[in-house]
């Protein structure tokens, strides 16, 4: 198969893996920079061009957009579909998985455990959404936040309320969460290819940080889920219409709750922490699964 990888960089880890993975398994692989194509959108015969060539000829793309680049990432992602080409994972679903108040809504209406989670942009009634999520401690989080940056823990009711004030006056989106302390600032990744959990490792915060993001100095290990967390991961990535994703969950009192489905998961820290070969992983998915014009999300939201 012709395969092309929809990412700004050759060299990165999760780019370069899955060229390798698709090559030795005897496919073509073309690495495409989403925002150097340009598309001719208004033609009978859609077309996307790269680099002065038609990309015609491609069977499947792999996207991996990010997350500053949503908007033009998924219009090129949506372009293949519209030409028949199989995409791992679909332009609707990485949309609706960027945003993050989407993500919850339609995880709840599946019935997936979530932390209780409220969400305002400039309501007078603070004490309200304190009280919605069951009081301090609880965390805030800015809707536009990626890497744990504008994810703040208030330990005490007045804490919560200064800073939903603050966030208030700079005109954002926040997510009032209940703080799930038993945890202990770790957090589970699970990855899920097609209807399978194929690799799963714990995020540690480093000491006295409760974000337990890799970027934030985090440290990743192996770990092994439970049945029911195997099962609330590949329902949060079957409820988001994702083949392949990144469900983080935290272990809460209450069960397994998810907090974010990733559309295009970094491949490096799950594959050193647990030695899967997750891209291998995810061509064979494509072997078995790819065929032209196949694109049909169901999702309804
Ligand atoms: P981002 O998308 O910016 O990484 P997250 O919502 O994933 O933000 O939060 C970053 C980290 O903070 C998580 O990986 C987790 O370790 C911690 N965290 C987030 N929300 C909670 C919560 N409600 N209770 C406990 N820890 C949390």
């Amino acid at each position: 198969m012709k395969i092309a990888i929809l990412s700004r960089k050759a060299s990165l880890y999760s780019t370069s893996r899955l060229k390798d993975a698709a090559e030795a398994r005897g496919h073509t692989v073309q690495i495409v920079d989403y925002l150097r194509c340009y598309m001719d959108i208004a033609s009978h015969r859609p077309r996307i061009i790269y680099q002065g060539e038609d990309l015609g000829d491609v069977d499947v793309v792999i996207p991996r957009i990010g997350a500053s680049h949503t908007f033009y990432g998924t219009a090129v992602v949506r372009q293949f579909e519209m030409m028949g080409v199989y995409a791992v994972n679909e332009s609707q679903a990485i949309a609706r998985s960027r945003d993050k108040l989407r993500c919850l809504q339609l995880l709840a209406r599946g019935g997936i455990g979530l932390p209780v989670t409220g969400f305002a942009h400039s309501t007078k009634d603070v004490q309200g959404v304190i009280q919605l999520v069951g009081g301090a401690p609880l965390v805030v989080k800015l809707l536009e936040g990626t890497q744990g940056i504008g994810v703040v823990l208030c330990e005490t009711g007045q804490a919560a309320e200064s800073v939903i004030e603050a966030f208030r006056g700079l005109d954002a989106n926040i997510l009032v969460q209940e703080f799930i302390k038993e945890a202990k600032g770790a957090d589970v990744r699970a990855f899920v290819v097609g209807d399978k959990v194929v690799a799963a490792m714990k995020r540690q915060a480093a000491e006295g940080e409760f974000r337990s993001n890799l970027h934030r100095g985090g440290s990743a290990s192996s770990i092994k889920l439970t049945p029911e967390e195997r099962s609330t991961a590949r329902r949060a990535a079957k409820a988001m219409g994702l083949r392949v994703a990144g469900v983080d969950l935290l272990r809460s009192n209450h069960g397994a709750v998810v907090m974010e489905v990733n559309s295009s998961p970094g491949l490096e820290g799950i594959e050193t922490s647990t030695g899967v070969d997750v891209a291998n992983t995810i061509v064979e998915f494509i072997e078995k699964n790819a065929s032209p014009g196949k694109t049909r999300d169901r999702i309804q939201g």
